[in-house]
């Protein structure tokens, strides 16, 4: 192999840990690799549009650039090329962007917060011919053909949830190509609802939310990916209500994904749990040892990696978690295989990988009490020793409520159990501060929704 043999995928995987998920979806996905040239000096990448070009080099320029580095340390420039039109997706035009030209400093991709019309913000990357119909995904498979076949009539919406990394945005997407290959005149988007928020947000700011209902009203096929952190933004729900109503009513597609069911999504109104649930919702069951077997076959087919019935077993055996690990796990063994290519990857080369990078593979994300203190902690910004001592600041009283309430409903121990672990802490006392979380939850108090949501997404990540 050469220098310039592809370690982007290795470079998104550092990328994936440094950014929130919704804007690697959005920001980093979307990217591909070209080439490094100029010795290994300079990297070639190709970005969906100009806009998605100027958002990267605004706001992650430096992230980015670490990332390369990491794999490709000569690297000093990153030039992008706009993707081509393909007759689908043509060289975009933001909303906009009509005036750009004069004020060259300005950073106009702050108000382009519409993509144009016709730009799907669909990865290629994801689409039906990749994606492993495994038994576990036989019934969401099918259901997807189903949806892509009567749209809008069959089931609308469709939810589909699952814990992290088992396909929901793939499939999701894979579904949008496949629309717009049936029909590439359809008004396709894919969204993150972080990024359909920040829309929103930045709409109201301007004071044109109509134009941004607008936009979306005239949608044919909507694709909401994790819908779950539209959790305690109240008047966000409320606009998407409605335009949920619109596209409804016109018998328009919805789809959308979350890493819980319908009623477990936390802060989310009444109203929009019983319109998610009068569809079709289904979860992706996880893989089982076969399943996960005939993936990592797949998936190392394409990456040309030729490697014994054994070491498959052995990882499937190992990684039960989701798909997202088995991919690393492969990627890992290519980077040794670059490392030195006629080395023979034998089950012991890839235990002895575990054993010394057990933090890249993850095997199980088990929940613990020691990591819900941290992750509180880290949330509230308290040192974790303060969650078991007397001090009775708001804020730390806060820290140690929301940690009674993760203990209850993460890990179902009793209220004299949690208070043991606090410290000898009464049993009523943990019954209490348990119950005034859930109910500021309940109310939708923003904080405390986005402080549990985000201990929750840490606890699973
Ligand atoms: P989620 O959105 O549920 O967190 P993703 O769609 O991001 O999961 O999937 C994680 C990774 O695993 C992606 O790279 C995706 O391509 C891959 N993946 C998941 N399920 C499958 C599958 N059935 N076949 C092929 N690849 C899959
Ligand atoms: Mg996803």
């Amino acid at each position: 192999m050469s220098d310039n043999f592809n370690y982007w995928s290795l470079v998104l995987d550092t990328l994936r840990t440094k950014v929130s998920a919704s804007n690697f979806q959005s920001w980093f996905s979307p990217l591909q690799f070209e080439n490094v040239t100029n010795e290994g000096r300079k990297v070639v990448l190709v970005a969906p549009s100009e806009f998605h070009r100027n958002y990267l080099t605004k706001k992650f320029s430096k992230i980015l650039q670490e990332s390369i580095n990491k794999y490709y340390p000569k690297v000093i420039h990153i030039e992008y090329k706009i993707q081509e039109s393909n007759g689908r997706e043509k060289i975009q035009e933001f909303l906009d962007l009509a005036d750009t030209s004069s004020t060259q400093e300005e950073p106009t991709v702050i108000d382009a917060y519409l993509p144009a019309k016709n730009l799907s913000n669909l990865n290629t990357k994801y689409t039906f011919e990749n994606f492993v119909v495994t038994r576990n995904y036989e019934f969401v498979y099918q259901v997807a053909l189903g949806v892509v076949n009567e749209p809008g009539t069959l089931y609308s919406p469709l939810f589909i949830h699952s814990p992290v990394g088992l396909g929901k945005t793939h499939l999701l997407q894979a579904i949008g190509h496949t629309f717009l290959e049936k029909d590439p005149a359809k008004n396709i988007k894919y969204i993150p609802s972080e990024t359909l928020f920040n829309q929103y947000y930045h709409a109201l700011s301007k004071k044109e939310v109509d134009k941004f209902r607008e936009y979306y009203a005239d949608v044919d096929l909507l694709l909401i990916d994790d819908i779950q952190f539209i959790g305690g933004k109240n008047a966000f729900q409320e606009i998407f209500f409605h335009l949920f109503n619109t596209l409804h009513q016109a018998n328009k597609q919805i789809i959308i994904t979350s890493d819980k069911s319908p009623k477990d999504l936390i802060g989310v109104a009444e109203r929009l749990v019983s319109r998610f649930e009068s569809g079709l919702v289904t979860d992706i069951p996880r893989p089982d040892l076969e399943d996960r077997i005939t993936i990592l076959k797949d998936k190392a087919k394409r990456l040309k990696l030729s490697l014994s019935n054994e070491v498959f077993q052995f990882l499937a055996e190992r990684i039960t978690n989701n798909v997202r690990e088995l991919e690393g796990a492969l990627n890992k063994i290519r980077a040794l295989i670059i490392q030195d290519p006629i080395r023979d990857i034998s089950v012991d080369l890839v235990k002895r990988m575990f054993k010394d990078q057990p933090q890249n593979f993850t095997i199980e994300v088990s929940i613990s009490p020691d990591k819900i203190n941290q992750v509180v902690s880290k949330v509230l910004n308290i040192k974790p020793e303060q969650l078991l001592s007397s001090n009775r600041d708001k804020n730390t009283a806060l820290a140690r409520q929301i940690g009674f309430y993760l203990y209850k409903t993460e890990l179902n121990l009793s209220f004299p159990h949690i208070g043991k672990l606090f410290g000898g802490r009464d049993h009523s006392t943990v019954m209490h501060g348990y119950r005034k979380v859930k109910e500021l939850i309940e109310q939708n108090n923003p904080e405390v929704v986005n402080q549990v949501q985000l201990a929750k997404q840490l606890l699973n990540s």
